[in-house]
């Protein structure tokens, strides 16, 4: 971190490596137009003036090297607060790397990974949390991630984490003014008030940790367990699923059949589908080895898919196979927390005893599976995976399940040190509460206040060390 707080002028490359139909090379500091007047030339009628472009050429020893374009952004109106310049060029690796020569060799020197973006947090351009979500949003790669990154940049996250932080600060400063007048044995403000404030405040934070699960699964693929007996048609199914939107990500191949992942964007939301063996009871240790495996990706799926066989099927075998499935859900307790459940009736083709599901509409088989199962009937779908009749409308359950989940981007929370913080904050401000419970002095309960406005503090960067700044901006690339 040492080397990140200099006031020199930084130069980098920004496009990626390899050649494209142009190039972005970045200059940020006091001395970026000097720098950049030793090896740029443009018309006598052109000015280089704040939030413009100059068009002009780049020489090198008087040889010249590519017609360019110059931006140029003065302090503190630029994106690190200091003067910058930005130079478009042709994509050539060797042009790019000839006008980066050319700036260090008058004055500038090559940027560290992040260094820009640390300037930017540096000069109050963004907070922590901000430069963060720099870093997000150029990974992002669908539009739910897109949309957490960049609600997170325009800091309404940071402004809630702030406003939380503040209402403790605000409290400590009174537990503190109590010490000073100790000797008086005076209160400043109510215990009840205090209890209730850290209350408030113990709910937001729990709704915040809360939404990490549901970020993660958002920014990489909401997990989908595909369950049901051998030669139901899951395979099919899958193949079905990813045929339609011909949108594969990945696959992920495990080291065995039943950790094997696909991956698919399904109208902007990315789903994880884990296909999985059957579920029953048996005394082989082996095969008990993989149903504990089942039962483990059942646990971690946000939506359970149930395939079932129709052929020589009636309503009654498919309630007790439902019912089967809900014993094995009803013993894992861990299991039963709220996931969406579908029962996909698959082989409709081949149904002989299924009266009218071949022609079901979804409110019907609604009925059908409340007739089955009462009424925490699962979602009951009736397809042919073969010819993919149906499977579209198992797509819209699917993103209708997400949408349904209300999720709101501003308050979603995806990184890791944010929601370690959080959780920090949380174990102190229970043990602040305790503390006024139990009559504890008064110093004791401001540790644990000040502890939690701390750990809050750092996830915005008001209280920051640089070991932390080293391992935030150096995993940015260089450029950034
Ligand atoms: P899995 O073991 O559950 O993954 O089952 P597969 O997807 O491998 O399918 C087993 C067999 O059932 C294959 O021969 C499929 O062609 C067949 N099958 C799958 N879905 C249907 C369907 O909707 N109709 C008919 N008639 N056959 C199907």
């Amino acid at each position: 971190m040492n080397n990140y707080i200099n006031n020199d002028t930084i130069a980098a490359i920004s496009t990626p490596v390899g050649v494209g139909a142009i190039a972005v090379i970045r200059m940020s500091g006091a001395g970026s137009v000097k720098v950049l007047d030793c090896f740029f030339r443009h018309s006598a009628n052109t000015v280089i003036s704040h939030r413009t472009c100059v068009y002009g050429h780049i020489y090198d020893n008087g040889e010249l090297i590519d017609d360019v374009m110059v931006a140029y952004y003065k302090s503190p109106e630029s994106y690190t607060g200091e003067d910058m310049v930005e130079i478009s060029c042709h994509g050539s690796v060797y042009i790019q790397q000839t006008i980066l020569d050319l700036m260090v060799r008058n004055g500038a020197r090559l940027a560290l990974p992040g260094e820009f973006t640390f300037r930017a947090y540096r000069n109050g351009k963004l907070d922590l949390a901000q430069s963060e979500a720099v870093s997000e949003l150029i990974t992002s790669e669908n539009k739910k991630s897109h949309d957490i990154a960049i609600s997170q940049l325009k800091g309404r996250y940071s402004s809630r984490i702030k406003s939380l932080r503040d209402k403790l600060v605000e409290l400590l400063s009174l537990l503190e003014l109590e010490l000073d007048f100790s000797e008086e044995d005076v209160e400043f403000a109510k215990r009840d008030e205090f209890m209730a404030l850290l209350n408030t405040i113990e709910s937001e934070l729990k709704s915040l940790v809360y939404s990490f699960d549901l970020g993660n699964a958002l920014r990489n693929g909401i997990p989908v367990t595909i369950i049901g007996k051998p030669n139901v048609g899951k395979s099919t199914l899958l193949n079905c699923l990813l045929e339609e939107d011909k949108a594969i990500v990945s696959d992920i191949p495990g080291t065995t059949r039943d950790t094997i992942e696909d991956v698919i964007n399904i109208s902007g939301y990315v789903f994880r589908f884990i296909d999985t063996a059957g579920l029953h009871k048996t005394d082989d240790i082996v095969e008990n080895m993989g149903i504990e495996r089942t039962m483990e990706k059942v646990r971690n799926a946000k939506i359970i898919l149930h395939v079932v066989d129709a052929t020589n099927a009636d309503m009654d075998s498919i309630k007790r196979e439902i019912t089967e499935f809900q014993s094995y859900l009803h013993e894992d307790a861990s299991t039963s927390s709220s996931k969406k459940w579908i029962v996909v009736v698959n082989k409709i083709d081949k149904a002989e005893n299924m009266g009218n599901c071949r022609q079901c509409t979804n409110d019907i088989c609604d009925k059908d599976a409340k007739s089955i199962v009462g009424d925490s009937a699962p979602d009951l779908i009736f397809i042919s995976a073969k010819k993919c009749e149906n499977t579209r409308a198992i797509s819209d359950m699917l993103c209708d399940y997400v949408k349904s989940q209300d999720i709101d981007s501003r308050t979603i929370v995806t990184n890791v040190r944010h929601v370690e913080a959080m959780r920090e904050a949380l174990v102190a401000i229970r043990s602040a509460c305790k503390g006024f419970e139990d009559g504890i002095p008064t110093d004791l309960i401001a540790i644990d206040v000040h502890h939690a406005s701390y750990s809050l503090g750092s996830i915005i960067g008001e209280i920051s060390n640089n070991e932390l700044l080293d391992s935030i901006f150096g995993h940015f690339c260089i450029g950034k």
